[in-house]
């Protein structure tokens, strides 16, 4: 099967100035990044990251390459490739490798992504996709997650949760904010919101060896999270604080940044939720109180 699909897939993949020599040798050939490259990767199984029964494969190979872009513009970077693994069930196996395809070729050319190579196999498991993501970054301008320093004003892109009523099947990489914000501003620190609001700011955080003081009732809750508490028993605010799959930014920079930014049109709405404080832990400030937030979605503790 390989070799039929390989041959197919060639003729489906667009010749890019980036990559010399994509998918037919034992190698790709890529030209160098300018900057520092930067690379990441992602594997999704079937079972674990989403369920084959239920969500279009196509979806899942879109997928597969949007998460990896998230991860880059959380980074500030430029993706350039991608080179994805296939590991097939034995069942069908040629079936699922063109319709995963289909979302991994959609995804490369709405984001002028070249494909420079891959692997696939067959195997008695299920679906699971990996791709490796290369891009560049400008040197030294790598956005990390361990600069932010106290004071700092703490940003959120887009709005969050209930991303499972269906954005989590086509998240929107936030690469164009990324980039306007680099080109605008100095961001101190910055994650892709993965496995959650809180989560992925309690990670910042202490990768940073920092805390966070914010006003929850400016965290921008998204549509899906009303509507998806309707039905599950937990507030909107529950939700935008513990969903995961947003894929949305959050990112420091002065707050002397942040107010520049403020009367700002940046294509995608950036909201000021909160600032870095020099002590560890989320915390709620409140008409002038502070509560203890606790990453998994609830608040305990008055201090
Ligand atoms: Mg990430």
């Amino acid at each position: 099967m390989e070799h039929s699909f390989l041959a197919y897939l060639r003729g489906r993949c667009r010749k890019l100035t980036q990559v010399t020599v994509g998918i037919g040798d034992d190698a790709a050939v890529i030209e160098p990044a300018t900057g520092q490259q930067i690379a990441c990767v992602d594997q999704i199984i079937d079972g674990v990251d989403f369920l084959s029964g239920k969500h279009p494969l196509a979806d899942v190979g879109y997928k597969s390459v949007a998460i990896n872009l998230s991860d880059i513009a959380a980074m500030g970077g430029n993706p350039t490739s991608i080179l994805v693994t296939l590991a097939l069930p034995n069942q069908n196996s040629t079936r699922i490798a063109g319709e995963v395809y289909e979302g991994i070729l959609e995804a490369a050319a709405e984001f002028n992504l070249a494909i420079a190579g891959g692997d696939i196999s067959t195997y008695d498991g299920p679906l699971a996709v990996s791709v490796t993501l290369l891009g560049f970054v400008d040197r030294d301008k790598a956005f990390l997650r361990s600069n932010a320093t106290e004071g700092d004003a703490i940003m959120v892109s887009g709005a969050v949760g209930g991303s499972i009523r269906g954005r989590h099947l086509r998240p929107v990489p936030r690469l164009d904010l990324a980039q306007r914000l680099r080109h605008s501003v100095e961001v101190t620190s910055a994650i892709d919101i993965s496995d959650g609001l809180s989560l992925d700011l309690d990670r910042l955080c202490a990768a940073s060896g920092v805390g966070a003081e914010l006003d929850t009732d400016k965290i921008p809750v998204h549509k899906d999270a009303e509507l998806l508490s309707e039905s599950s028993g937990r507030t909107p605010f529950q939700h935008a604080w513990s969903d995961g799959e947003d894929f949305e930014l959050l990112v420091t920079m002065s707050q002397k940044d942040a107010d520049i930014l403020a009367g700002q049109e940046l294509g995608t709405p950036l909201t000021q939720i909160g600032n870095i404080v020099g002590r560890t832990g989320l915390w709620q400030r409140q008409q002038g109180k502070l509560k203890r937030l606790s990453p998994q979605g609830y608040t305990h503790e008055s201090l």
